[in-house]
């Protein structure tokens, strides 16, 4: 068997068309242009890749980007005054804060990403927004694995009534899957460092997520024949090379489709993030 490869571009130009079109409802029937602001501190080079590519994407869609830059030595009470500041502004409608945050001020970071509205927290990380997916009346998802979801759908990938396994628990990935896997009638298993057996574990998967960060660690004696392989991780194992959780040149020939990385998952998280926004503003004009 060789796998279907689920590019990441198709999927994502499919999920910001349809950004797109509500932006421009939400310009023509209600008068608002969505605004999006990201907060970053610091010189991080990575960081700055991220916000440069969330900007230009605004921008292609009609949204209105600020980047809000606070320097390396900004301290915690900056960092929450200009959130206060951002929550009070009217034209916009959804904040972020690229993480990491630097050093000097990483243990502030739930107390600065609780800081912000949930109404406005497109990355749904606060404690509300998560409350709200566990409890299934889900509002602002956590982009990247909502962006897993909604690529399956696209590709047609059946999810109601399938065996689900989830390697890595983490509050950005791991954890928001398992939510959304369970709403969608998925029977899931969430695998972590402590699992014992895991790839006994990791063969029972009709889906199986890897979302771990260690490289090429997936090989294909852990998966069924014909499973679904959804890669979310992205390892740098040399300057300008990028590899995924799992061993890709072994999966494809026994999955029935598997992301690519790079090229797979890592695009959506931007296009979901833009649906994200035109949620956001949905929410604040109750509509
Ligand atoms: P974290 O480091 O926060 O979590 C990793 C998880 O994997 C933990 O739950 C950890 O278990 C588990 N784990 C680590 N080693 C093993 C092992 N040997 N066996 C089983 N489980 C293990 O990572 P994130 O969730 O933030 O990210 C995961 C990957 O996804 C990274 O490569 C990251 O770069 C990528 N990523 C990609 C995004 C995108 O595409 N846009 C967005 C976010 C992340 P334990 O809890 O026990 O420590």
């Amino acid at each position: 068997m060789t796998a279907r490869i689920l590019y990441g571009k198709d999927f994502a130009a499919q999920i910001k068309e349809s950004a797109r079109i509500e932006v421009d409802k939400l310009k023509n029937n209600f008068n608002v242009t969505p605004g999006l602001a990201v907060v970053i501190v610091g010189e991080n080079p990575a960081s700055q890749v991220y916000v440069r590519n969330k900007h230009k994407t605004c921008e292609e869609l009609g949204i209105k980007s600020e980047v809000v830059a606070l320097p390396e030595t900004a301290t915690k009470d900056d960092l929450l005054a200009k959130i206060d500041e951002l929550n009070a502004d009217k034209s916009i409608h959804g904040i972020l804060v690229q993480l990491p945050l630097p050093d000097a001020i990483k243990s502030h970071s739930d107390a600065i990403l609780n800081r912000i509205d949930p109404l406005k927290d497109v990355d749904g990380f606060h404690p509300m927004n998560v409350g709200k997916l566990v409890i299934g009346n889900p509002a602002l998802v956590p982009c990247t694995p909502a962006g897993c979801i909604e690529m399956l759908d696209l590709a047609g990938i059946e999810i109601d009534g399938k065996r689900a396994v989830i390697i890595g628990r983490s509050n950005i990935v791991g954890k928001p899957m398992l939510h959304l896997l369970m709403a969608r009638h998925a029977t899931v298993t969430v695998c972590h460092s402590h699992t014992k057996n895991l790839p006994e574990v990791t063969r029972e998967a009709d889906i199986l997520v890897a979302a771990m960060g260690k490289p090429k660690f997936v090989t294909a004696d852990m998966i069924k024949t014909g499973a679904v392989v959804v890669d979310v991780g992205i390892n740098r194992i040399a300057p300008k090379k990028l590899v995924g959780d799992v061993d890709f040149d072994a999966a494809v020939e026994v999955a029935s489709a598997i992301t690519p990385v790079p090229g797979g998952v890592g695009l959506l998280t931007v296009a979901m993030l833009m649906k994200n926004v035109v949620t956001a503003v949905k929410l604040q004009l109750g509509v």
